[in-house]
């Protein structure tokens, strides 16, 4: 079977994977969202707004960098997609401003969303501020506690961030407590949902507004190659940098798409976040997709130095991608990616998320597969100054 673009199907398919699988009483919302994306998708004056916001307000489009340094470092060319420099610091703020956009024009006036780390909380805020549009946010107790930077940011922007006291007081939690608030509020309430995961038509929403990545990346590596790149790498949590990036190359088989999973301690120590790479099938947040589980189907734990990454699941489009065998899924450990981090940093000057710099670890796990002219693109899918206080407990400088 070949991936020939139709995906996914009217019922939220990919393949085997994804779907609908919610409450009842949430099919009345996902129905009216799913119609609102399907009016507005194809309408000229929704693009041209959207796209207006991300170049003003975001800084679109991004940088596509040539990695000189470190291209001489590792073997081939190396180009860098710069998400980090997009408002907040991420690729985030491309999926919050379309679905704050959209929620406006279904006359929605509230969003609601989960977070874990705050990222995107974080995100959210920022997307409730610009339209003004109430903003609440689901977090768990736990996480609160651990990510003060990232509540105290999501405050200023006027969110309100709302503890979760239930279950492991973590993400998890924080997600069945954002979905019970929506259902009793979806009047005048939008659920914000942060990565290609979820009940249909989310996966193929967050697509859509994550796109823009991929659609810059092509024009500017014709612009600045004259061809394109031999691969694609990024990192996959939920996966909506990497499907960003990915989607308008699918087609091109000559481009490898290579997605990079968190081995965080190791295989052998059980402590990772390998959904795509050892997950077995099973339904997750409303859609079915590869999962950490034991033999009776309980959900593991997963684990990541990078917040980003440290998700059980992971989107239906990917699962479906790599069982066609058009995505090569890599890993890389957390000391592995903690080297390339400061390779970058020290190389060329840019601080990369933790979560990017895993798809950099994998480029240096790989790069004997590429010659001196090959061309390697990797999505810089966020800044790295999110991430000081945990790099600092593991490397530390003295003044000398
Ligand atoms: C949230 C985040 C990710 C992981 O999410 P995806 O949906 O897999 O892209 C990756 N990188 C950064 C910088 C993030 O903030």
């Amino acid at each position: 079977m070949k991936y020939n673009g139709i995906y996914p199907n009217k019922c939220g398919k990919f393949g085997d994977f994804g779907g609908i699988f919610a409450p009842e009483v949430l099919m009345p919302a996902l129905c009216e969202l799913d119609e609102a994306f399907e009016k507005y998708r194809n309408d000229e004056s929704f693009k041209k707004e959207f796209y207006q916001i991300l170049e003003s307000y975001g800084g679109r489009p991004t940088p596509l960098f040539y990695a000189k340094r470190l291209s001489e470092n590792v073997g081939c060319k190396v180009y860098l997609k710069r998400e980090d420099l997009l408002h907040g610091g991420a690729h985030k703020l491309n999926n919050v401003i379309g679905q704050a956009l959209l929620a406006k024009k279904m006359g929605k006036k509230k969003l609601v969303a989960e977070t874990g780390a705050g990222q995107h909380g974080f995100a959210t805020a920022i997307a409730g501020a610009y339209f003004g549009m109430e903003t609440k946010v689901f977090m768990g107790k736990v996480d609160i506690a651990r990510q003060a930077y990232n509540v105290y940011r999501m405050q200023l922007l006027g969110a309100e961030v709302i503890p979760v006291e239930s279950g492991s007081k973590t993400l998890k939690d924080a997600i069945n407590d954002g979905l019970r608030y929506w259902i009793t509020n979806v009047r005048d309430t939008h659920y914000l949902m942060g990565s290609v995961v979820g009940p249909h038509p989310y996966p193929l929403l967050v697509r859509e507004f994550q796109r823009i990545i991929g659609i810059e990346t092509k024009k500017q590596i014709m612009e600045l190659e004259g061809r394109l790149p031999n691969a694609i790498m990024a990192c996959i949590g939920g996966g909506s940098n990497a499907i960003g990036i990915m989607y308008d190359f699918i087609e091109n088989e000559n481009v490898q798409l290579i997605g990079v999973e968190a081995a965080g301690e190791g295989l052998e120590t059980g402590k990772h976040s390998i959904a795509l790479g050892l997950g077995r099938r099973g339904v997750l947040h409303g859609s079915l997709m590869y999962l950490l589980q034991n033999e009776y189907g309980n959900i593991l734990k997963s684990h990541s130095i990078s917040a980003g990454l440290d998700y059980p699941g992971v989107g239906p489009e990917h699962c479906f991608l790599k069982e066609l065998s058009r995505l090569r899924v890599e890993t890389a450990t957390d000391n592995e990616t903690l080297e390339s981090f400061q390779k970058l940093s020290v190389l060329e000057g840019i601080i990369p998320a933790l979560e990017s710099s895993h798809a950099l670890a994998c480029l240096e796990k790989i790069k004997g597969e590429f010659n001196k002219d090959d061309i390697v693109i990797i999505n810089l899918s966020g800044s790295g100054s999110k991430d000081l206080n945990i790099i600092k407990q593991r490397l530390e400088f003295k003044v000398k």
